[in-house]
């Protein structure tokens, strides 16, 4: 325990360690109090007491894409699907301004009735009501990227789920991992902010393939990290898989602060899925962001990606109010700005 404990504290004083060092500490359920608590410090150090909220719009739930994880796979004739029109995402959007967000996350799946074109429509569109607008509709071509990097998109969210080449072929079959790591290279080119992150549990990912995820993340200097635990949904091939671990989840969580203290790091609905109030915990071990839904209606329960999502049964309003007394009484307030990464000043 004692080297353990050594750790945490080179991981705190310098933001670095080595790659068993990273596995060592992921391991020790009984390093996860002191991590969390040295998480808290550089998260408040870093990016300070303000809780960043991005409004969520889960536009469509069709998806060419059949990760054995995922409810919104293709192969999953159970999901009823939709599609919203470009005015009911730019209302929501709208709306989501009218709750005191300052950022949309427009996320679906990989439903290509959504070309550049459109997309990049309606991205001008929500650009014009003065909101931060993050992407994460999945793999396209430099081209589109460019696209709607153009129409005013600042930021787009692509997890890499792991970066175990073989673990990540088997559970997204059809997809390629080079081709996931070029999204990520081609997203920063274009000066995106990039988000990536880890599902946590896939069958057959070792605690050594979640050091090098961090390690990954260090080296791409991603400027969001969202990780979530797996959770299984019967309607897939690995609906009998074992769930997640939260505790594990939450060594990693901290990790990242302590590893990237820069960046911004959701605490993620799953994680409220798995354990009530779960939210609170993450947000307390280094996280600073909370998206809540915005999505309303039929739309909002068919965005069904695993059983048992927190908060569908819930207005937008409803999520907006108590999520900013949560954030309250822990001490924390609701940040005011868009909530763009933090920079370290150079030199001084
Ligand atoms: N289609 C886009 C993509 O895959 O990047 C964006 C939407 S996708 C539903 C967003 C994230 O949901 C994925 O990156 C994956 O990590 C997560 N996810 C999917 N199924 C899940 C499950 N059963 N449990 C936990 N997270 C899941
Ligand atoms: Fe589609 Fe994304 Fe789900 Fe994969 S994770 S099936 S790409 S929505």
């Amino acid at each position: 325990v004692g080297s353990l404990e050594a750790r945490v504290r080179q991981a705190e004083e310098q933001h670095r360690l080595p790659r068993e060092a990273i596995t060592a500490l992921l391991a020790a359920p009984e390093a996860e109090k002191s991590l969390a608590a040295a998480a808290d410090r550089v998260r408040r150090a870093f990016v300070g007491d303000g809780v960043h909220l991005r409004g969520l719009i889960e536009f469509s739930n069709i998806c060419r894409q059949d990760c054995m994880y995922c409810g919104l796979r293709r192969e999953n004739g159970k999901v009823k699907r939709y599609r919203l029109s470009a005015d009911t995402i730019v209302e929501l959007a709208r709306k989501a301004k009218g709750y005191g967000y300052q950022t949309v996350v427009l996320q679906s799946g990989e439903d290509i009735y959504f070309t550049a074109e459109r997309l990049a429509a309606i991205v001008r569109r929500i650009k014009a009501l003065d909101l931060a607008v993050t992407l994460s509709v999945g793999e396209r071509s430099y081209e589109e990227y460019a696209l709607w990097r153009a129409a005013g998109a600042d930021r787009y969210l692509l997890r890499i789920e792991t970066t175990d080449e073989v673990v990540y072929e088997r559970w997204d079959p059809g997809m390629a991992y080079a081709n996931r790591v070029r999204c990520l290279r081609d997203l920063r080119a274009l000066g995106y902010e990039v988000g990536t992150g880890t599902l946590v549990g896939l069958p057959g990912q070792s605690l050594a393939s979640i050091a090098d995820d961090i390690l990954f993340y260090q080296r791409i200097d991603a400027d969001m990290v969202g990780i979530g635990p797996l959770i299984p949904n019967p309607d897939t091939p690995l609906g009998k898989a074992a769930p997640g671990d939260f505790h594990l989840t939450r060594r990693m969580v901290s990790l990242l602060r302590l590893l990237l203290p820069e960046a911004n790091i959701p605490a993620t609905t799953a994680m409220e899925t798995m354990v009530p109030h779960g939210r609170e915990l993450i947000l307390a071990s280094g996280a600073n962001v909370v998206m809540p839904n915005v999505t309303e209606g039929d739309p909002r329960r068919n965005y069904a990606l695993y059983p048992g999502k927190v908060c569908v049964a819930d207005t937008p309003a409803a999520c907006r109010s108590c999520m900013s007394g949560r954030i309250r009484a822990m001490g924390r307030f609701v940040a005011k700005d868009k909530g763009f990464r933090h920079h370290r000043q150079h030199g001084g």
